[in-house]
């Protein structure tokens, strides 16, 4: 199908997600929507991605309500491959973007993307799209990819939709259904920190440990446990003590049992 569509020169966006979808999902639909004759969005829990005391068993799946969601942003054809298809017995073949995998999510989480890379590859072999979107919400996880994607030459566009909040600033993200309300509440705190930090840099701050140690204070309230804030260029991932430039500012949380991320870039230029 996806060769007919190519033979009748008509370009494809390509969604790759794990399903559960919420407003971030749909809003890289729609973006998809606004910029290719036709929309692909995958739902694949991937198995790879996950390490072993992880949440691939319980990770939130609800195909039905996903089809709803998908369709009425703009999706035309939703793809949700079973993991033996993906990773037939025996499977041996991994991609890993040295580096850029191992710093940030991918200290606490080795190996998680290995799998990422693994499985972006793979879908984007399928599904042979024209431009791939990415939400800003996993930063790494683009970065990692639009690399991938350069270094071995593949023909297609990578593109990074902005992160979609709750109103009290949460970022939307599956897991979210795991948090009580007081744990949401909780939550709001990870992006209280980093409008604090856009704004002590906005306001001349130029030292990343004066900044990390306000944001530690915002979180420092019991049921959160931070495992690392990042100041960072955004282009490389490359550590920054001095915030001279562009800054990519993120950070991953435990709120109770939960792992939550987010990040805000701060730019210098203009
Ligand atoms: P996931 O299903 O969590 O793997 O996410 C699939 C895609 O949606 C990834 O590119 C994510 O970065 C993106 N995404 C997830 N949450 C959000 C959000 N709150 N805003 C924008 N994009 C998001």
């Amino acid at each position: 199908m996806v060769k007919g569509f190519r033979q009748d020169r008509k370009t494809i966006g390509f969604v790759p997600t794990m399903g559960a979808f919420h407003e971030g999902h749909t809003s890289l639909i729609k973006r998809a929507r606004k910029e290719n004759d036709i929309v692909i969005a995958s739902v694949f829990v991937n198995p790879s991605q996950f390490g072993l005391n992880e949440d691939y068993k319980k990770y939130p799946r609800d195909i039905k309500k996903d089809k709803e969601k998908a369709k009425k942003a703009g999706c035309d054809i939703l793809f949700f491959p079973d993991t033996l298809s993906i990773y037939p017995e025996g499977y041996k073949t991994y991609v890993e973007v040295k580096g850029l995998s191992d710093v940030m999510c991918g200290k606490s989480r080795p190996g998680h993307f290995r799998g990422v890379a693994t499985v972006c590859i793979k879908l984007f072999n399928i599904v042979m799209p024209d431009i791939a979107y990415f939400g800003q919400k996993d930063f790494q996880q683009a970065v990692i990819i639009k690399n991938m994607v350069n270094e071995l030459n593949m023909n297609l566009a990578v593109k990074t939709v902005p992160i979609v909040r709750e109103a009290s600033g949460l970022a939307m993200s599956s897991r979210n259904i795991y948090l009580t309300p007081k744990q949401k509440e909780n939550a709001g705190l990870l992006y209280r920190s980093l409008k604090k930090a856009e704004q002590m840099i906005r306001a001349g701050v130029r030292s990343s440990s004066k900044v990390k140690s306000s944001m530690k204070k915002i979180l420092g309230v019991p049921g959160i446990r931070i495992d690392y804030i990042a100041i960072v260029s955004p282009g490389n991932l490359s550590e920054k003590s001095v915030i001279d430039e562009d800054a990519l500012i993120a950070l991953a949380a435990r709120v109770g049992k939960t792992r939550l991320i987010d990040n805000i870039v701060v730019r210098l230029k203009d």
